[in-house]
């Protein structure tokens, strides 16, 4: 089976996508974790090094040739232009990467993780969307906990940038609520069943 249909997982920050998508493949099912793989693009990759440094300077990168995270995050984080100018150049090396791993899969579905699914419209390539969803409260304290180098007001930041939980609820498929009184396997085992039957009509 060489034509996966292809299932984008999302969520706001902690609202614990990771957690789940690491669920559904343990259940075997391959996962492509979008942001973690374009950080490694930017590593990587030549051509998309080359063209950061043309636009974003030697900066960039360390003397040993690492991402300078800090340094790309200031350059962009409050400056729309240079966002867009970054997505423009990282997008379509993390499009072509992900057309390459998807034609070596041989599963019934695929799972896309990835943080702004449906803020960068991108969900509208796949057939299908996931969105995790938490109380505020509770991604706030999750992602205080996991990352203690983050301040409550970079949190807040980064959230102002997400789509608001109700508006992501209302374009996916499927919900998965991650809140402490919820049990995450059984709803990924019944969403897994209903797209395992989805794709057999697919395929
Ligand atoms: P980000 O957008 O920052 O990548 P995320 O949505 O992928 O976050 P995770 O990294 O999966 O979220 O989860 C955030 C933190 O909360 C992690 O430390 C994770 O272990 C923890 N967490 C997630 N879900 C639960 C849960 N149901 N119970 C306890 N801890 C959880």
């Amino acid at each position: 089976m060489n034509n996966p249909m292809t299932v984008g997982i999302t969520g706001g920050i902690g609202s614990g996508k990771s957690t789940v998508a690491k669920i559904f493949s343990i259940l075997g099912i391959p996962v492509y974790f979008a942001d973690d793989r374009a950080k490694w693009l930017m590593s990587s990759h030549a051509p998309l090094k080359s063209a950061i440094i043309t636009h974003f300077g030697e900066e960039s990168y360390t003397s040993e040739g690492h991402l300078n995270r800090s340094y790309l995050a200031n350059q962009v984080f409050n400056d729309p232009a240079k966002t867009a100018l970054i997505n423009s150049l990282v997008h379509p090396a993390v499009k072509k990467d992900f057309e390459q791993w998807i034609s070596i899969q041989h599963s019934p579905y695929i799972l896309k993780e990835a943080a702004l699914l449906f803020e960068t419209g991108s969900y509208k390539e796949l057939d299908m969307t996931i969105n995790v969803s938490s109380p505020l409260i509770i991604r706030i304290t999750r992602i205080m906990l996991r990352d203690p180098h983050r301040t409550e007001a970079q949190i807040h930041a980064i959230i102002d940038k997400q789509l608001p939980d109700e508006q992501k609820n209302a374009l996916a498929d499927f919900i998965i609520k991650n809140a402490d009184n919820k049990l995450l396997i059984p709803q990924v085992l019944k969403i897994h069943e209903k797209i395992i039957r989805q794709s057999e009509t697919k395929n």
